[in-house]
Order: structure tokens, then C-alpha cells, then sequence
């Protein structure tokens, strides 16, 4: 449920409302936009008391959460919000571009791409320490020793780090090297993993698993959000359909919709998205086209040589020129274009 106060109510009504919820045995969640103040009713209590603060001083209006997920829809919170990973923001008005490896596999591999996409005008650095590989013969990550070369790169480029954790054993170490965590697809409903992270005080890159609904992707981020964790960020990473030329059928519908039904930022991830190095840069406009709050793209010194993803990942010049591609013009437009016609 959600009590929508009044433009003119004073905090003491916002807070008499606050303590009716808690009364009513849910959990009060208060969002504090320009103009108003929502105050939503989390958890499972006595509805009734909730439906007769339709009454109170201060109240305009209590209607139902028309979605299972509450904290991340936008019922809840009608503004955008925006992720900050130190300096960098998600879901502001600049598209931002996250590249890197898919593996770290050595120092001289990471620090060459490091300052080759910094080079290229990316602002946030990924690279895999911990890998889920299909098989347990693969390459499976170099782990701490990856984590190290990170923070390297981040020190040498000043570029924020991303990379994965699969496993809540690990969140800890990963804490202390990176500046944001990665939930891989193949997680995203690892509710142990979920709750764990919930409680850090990292933002979270949550990628959409490759047989979920958006309705069971934004459940998943109902975990980190209910559980305190408030700064997460999705990302479309494609979806198996019946379709064998790609690794991945790119959804990028989804990207619209999940804006639509969420307040949290979008990015897109063309590489799993597509599997193939020659549809990076189209997918990449499209999905800047279609709202998109930043993209996520590998790249590797030499891809023939990659432990992993190989075939999906670009060189230094192509990387460079899918973010040529990225004109000014368009991921403007596509920014302003989106704003219109939420406001409509
Ligand atoms: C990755 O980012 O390298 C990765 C394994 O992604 P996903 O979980 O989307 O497959
Ligand atoms: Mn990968």
C-alpha cells in the first residue's frame, strides 16, 4: 500500500503516518520527491488500518502497489534515480560506458585495456576475477590475483571497478577492491547471495537471468532493495529464445519496459547480448536509442587470444569506434526524447 501525503503536509503529519504504518505491522518506506512525500507500507499487515489513514491529516490519497515488487517500482518512487559510483553516475543524463575484459588474465591484458577505453571516452572499467563458466574445464578466473590487478588499473586510470561475485564467501574480499558488484546472470536468483549483498554498502550491477521475466528480474532487485541496499542498477543482458545465430536474443524491449515499471537505471550489455563482436555497435545505438542509462561492453587486446569471450569481444579500434558510433547527438536525443515523453 502507499499513503501519498499532501504537497502541504508538515513533517509531523509525515511522521504520524510513518507510525500508524509500523503500528499496522509493515514496514515504512518514505520517498522524498520535490514535490511530495510517498510513503509506502512494505511486508504483510493489518491492510485495513492502512486503507483508514485515508483520513489523517496531512494524507491525500492510499491506494494499492499494483506490482508484487514495491520498493523498485515506480508507483513508489516516480523519479528517477540516479547510482553514483564514485563520481561516475548511472542513470543521470549522460549515457555511461562500462568496458573492459570479460576475464582479467594478466597485468599487461588489463592495464593496456584499461587505458585504451579510457582513451576511447569509457568512464567505468569491468573485468572478471571470478568467472561462471558452463565448464568446469574453463577458465574459471585468477581470483585474488585478479582483484589486485584491478586496483591497479583503477589507481593508474582512475577508472571505478566492476567484477563479479558469485558466491556470498567472497563479498567481503571483493569489498575492498571493487567499487561496484556484479550479480551475473546466472545469479540473479541466488536469494543467498541477494540477502548478502542487501546489506553492503556497494552499489550493485544486477544482469537480468537468460530464462527470467522483467517481472522475476525486479523481484530480484526487490531483495537488495528491501534489504537496504537501495543503490542498484539492471542490466539487460540477453535471453535464450529459439534462435541459434546468436548467444543470446538481446531484449531490448525489456530496457524500455524495465524503465517503465522501475525508477531504477537501465544499462545494456551487447556483448552477451549478441555473442558477435560485428553487432556490438548496432545493438549498442539501439539500446541508447531505446533509453537505455549506459551499456556494458568487452573488449580484449587481441580476442582471438581471450580466455574467455573471445568472440564477443572488440580490439582497442573497435571499441573505439562503436563509441564513435555513440555520437553526442544521439544519446542526447535519445535522453531528451525519453524525458518528454515520460512527462507526458
Ligand atoms: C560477464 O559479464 O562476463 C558474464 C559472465 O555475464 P553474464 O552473467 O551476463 O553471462
Ligand atoms: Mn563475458
Amino acid at each position: 500500500m502507499i499513503v501519498n501525503m499532501s504537497e502541504k503536509a508538515t513533517e509531523e503529519q509525515i511522521q504520524h503516518v510513518v507510525e500508524r504504518v509500523r503500528e499496522a505491522g509493515y514496514q515504512p518506506h518514505l520517498t522524498r520527491g520535490t514535490e511530495r512525500t510517498i510513503i509506502a507500507a512494505v511486508g504483510s499487515g493489518r491492510r485495513h488500518e492502512i486503507e483508514a489513514l485515508q483520513v489523517a491529516p496531512g494524507v491525500d490519497n492510499v491506494v494499492a502497489i499494483a506490482q508484487p515488487f514495491k520498493l523498485v517500482s515506480r508507483q513508489v518512487r516516480p523519479e528517477r534515480s540516479v547510482v553514483r559510483i564514485d563520481g561516475v553516475a548511472i542513470g543521470g543524463p549522460e549515457v555511461v560506458v562500462i568496458a573492459g575484459p570479460c576475464s582479467v588474465e594478466s597485468h599487461e591484458q588489463l592495464l593496456d585495456t584499461a587505458h585504451a577505453v579510457k582513451r576511447a571516452g569509457a568512464t567505468m572499467l569491468r573485468g572478471g576475477a571470478y568467472k561462471p563458466r558452463t565448464s568446469p574445464y574453463d577458465f574459471q578466473g585468477l581470483g585474488l590475483e585478479a582483484l589486485k590487478i584491478l586496483q591497479q588499473a583503477r589507481q593508474e586510470t582512475g577508472l571505478p571497478i566492476v567484477t563479479e561475485v558469485m558466491s556470498t564467501e567472497d563479498v567481503d574480499l571483493i569489498c575492498e577492491y571493487a567499487d561496484m558488484l556484479q550479480v551475473g546472470a546466472r545469479n540473479m536468483q541466488n536469494f543467498a547471495l541477494l540477502r548478502r549483498l542487501a546489506t553492503i554498502q556497494k552499489p550493485i550491477l544486477l544482469k537480468r537471468g537468460p530464462s527470467a521475466t522483467v517481472k522475476e528480474w525486479l523481484l530480484a532487485a526487490e531483495y537488495l532493495l528491501s534489504g537496504g541496499n537501495h543503490d542498484v542498477v539492471l542490466c539487460e543482458r540477453g535471453i535464450k529464445t529459439f534462435e541459434t545465430e546468436m548467444r543470446n536474443t538481446m531484449d531490448l524491449a525489456a530496457i524500455a519496459l524495465a524503465r517503465d515499471l522501475s525508477h531504477l537505471p537501465v544499462i545494456a550489455d551487447p556483448s552477451h547480448g549478441t555473442g558477435k563482436q560485428s553487432l556490438i555497435a548496432a545493438v549498442s545505438r539501439a539500446a541508447v536509442a531505446i533509453g537505455a542509462d549506459g551499456l556494458i561492453i568487452e573488449v580484449h587486446p587481441c580476442p582471438e587470444r581471450a580466455l574467455s569471450d573471445g568472440p564477443q569481444s572488440l580490439d582497442f579500434a573497435g571499441f573505439a569506434r562503436v563509441m564513435e558510433g555513440l555520437s553526442e547527438p544521439l544519446r542526447r536525443t535519445a535522453k531528451i526524447s525519453l524525458a518528454t515523453a515520460q512527462a507526458i
